[in-house]
């Protein structure tokens, strides 16, 4: 809805059945807001320069959400639990029938934002707020037969819509400084030892915003020297890349002050990239690493968030003896990643694929068994204070920032 606001101060009432909401009063003329489903009242009111109070009332029919995009049950929600308050973004996804979306959901378990991706085959695989604070995402073919890696800004409210090729994209990319950087496959047609497939392993490219032509920044080929060889029966089984042997399925890029922090996930290891030079400043776990885990090193891991000392990493446990998953979080300490606090799964449930540990402002760590669709909020000693569970596979997920509200 519209108006003309006549004065410097303005604010929305809005409610189901009457005015029981207000947003904030601001001098700026517009509001977005995160309406869940239903009949709602809406009076935007503005004071003129007089101080009067002048108003104009509409009502709004939020319709049901799709059937296609999976509802979350909130099965615990104790007082304490920071998600209450906070909104989550994130991709999510159904395998039958195959259908993908960006989402926002708030402390209820209630969509209030939702996009829906083309249908296939292409697919959402990964999603992210950018510097700008607007949403942005990736796709790719649903089962990469095709080189169709896309990188996509949408605009909260919808109006805006921008999107870029990212060559040989997969998994994960970030927005920084105008240029996108993005995981990226390589090939070597020379099979690895016992295979028969030539080789898919990982770069990363970037490219500006403003239309240039993608350049490899670092790759595993050039940068990261070493033995191709396959390093457990994951690499050897050609499911991902159809027609490849992957040696590294590097599946985790995140951006820690001037250096891009690699998840190669077959090796189990993670590599520190010079942003500037493209140059490997060390790597942690895994073959010829430079540092060292001082107790059981994660298999075949995803992390998200990480800072100069330390990191959240969700360790999938694929080749542990109970294959258990776990959020773990690691502080660096000289050459050794020292943990320091590990969730294990409830149930002892395995996450084959995806999930996702980050920090929460107050203190608590959000978990996300992405292919179970839980998402659990855990306190520092280990309790469960929010659970939410929904039949799709959920993403890596964004906390919003409390008291967020969309840039237009
Ligand atoms: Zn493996």
């Amino acid at each position: 809805m519209r108006w003309d606001a006549p004065g410097d101060v303005h604010w929305v009432e809005f409610g189901i059945g009457g005015l029981g909401d207000k947003t904030e009063e601001t001098a700026t003329p517009e509001a977005l807001l995160r309406l869940h489903e239903g009949a709602w009242v809406i009076r935007a009111v503005s004071l003129d320069d007089d101080g009067r109070r002048r108003t104009q009332t509409s009502s709004l029919v939020v319709p049901e959400q799709p059937e296609l995009l999976g509802r979350f049950d909130v099965l615990v929600s104790e007082p304490e639990a920071e998600l209450r308050d906070l909104l989550l973004f994130f991709n999510q996804y159904s395998m039958e029938p195959r259908f993908s979306w960006v989402a926002v959901i708030d402390g209820t378990g209630r969509h209030r934002w939702y996009l829906p991706g083309d249908p296939p085959p292409f697919k959402i695989n990964r999603a992210h707020v950018g510097p700008d604070g607007q949403p942005w995402f990736t796709t790719y073919h649903w089962d990469r037969e095709a080189d169709w890696g896309t990188l996509h800004q949408v605009s909260w409210d919808g109006l805006h819509r921008e999107r870029w090729s990212l060559p040989e994209q997969h998994h994960d990319f970030v927005v920084e400084d105008d240029s996108v950087t993005w995981l990226s496959w390589v090939y070597r047609d020379t099979p690895m030892p016992g295979t028969t497939s030539p080789v898919a392993t990982d770069a990363l490219r970037s490219r500006p915003l403003d239309g240039d032509q993608p350049s490899i920044l670092w790759s595993v080929l050039d940068d990261h020297p070493l033995d191709l060889r396959p390093p457990c029966p994951h690499a050897s089984a050609p499911k991902f890349k159809p027609g490849f042997t992957e040696f590294s399925h590097g599946n985790s890029v995140v951006s820690v002050d001037d250096e891009w922090w690699v998840m190669l996930r077959y090796l189990d290891q993670i590599v520190a990239v010079d942003k500037q030079t493209g140059a490997t400043k060390w790597s942690l776990g895994g073959p010829e690493a430079t540092l060292s885990y001082d107790g059981v090193p994660p298999s075949h891991p995803h992390f998200s968030d990480a800072w100069a000392d330390g990191l959240l990493v969700f360790d999938n446990g694929d080749h542990r003896p109970d294959d258990t998953s776990s959020a773990i979080e690691y502080v660096l300490d000289g050459e050794v990643a020292r943990e320091v606090w590990r969730f294990e799964h409830p149930d002892g449930a395995h996450t084959p694929f995806l999930g996702d540990v980050r920090r929460l402002p107050g203190g608590n760590r959000l978990v996300v068994w992405s292919s179970s669709g839980e998402l659990m909020e855990v306190t520092p000693d280990g309790r469960v204070v929010w659970h939410a569970v929904t039949p799709d596979v959920v993403g890596r997920v964004t906390v919003l920032d409390p008291g967020w509200q969309p840039v237009f």
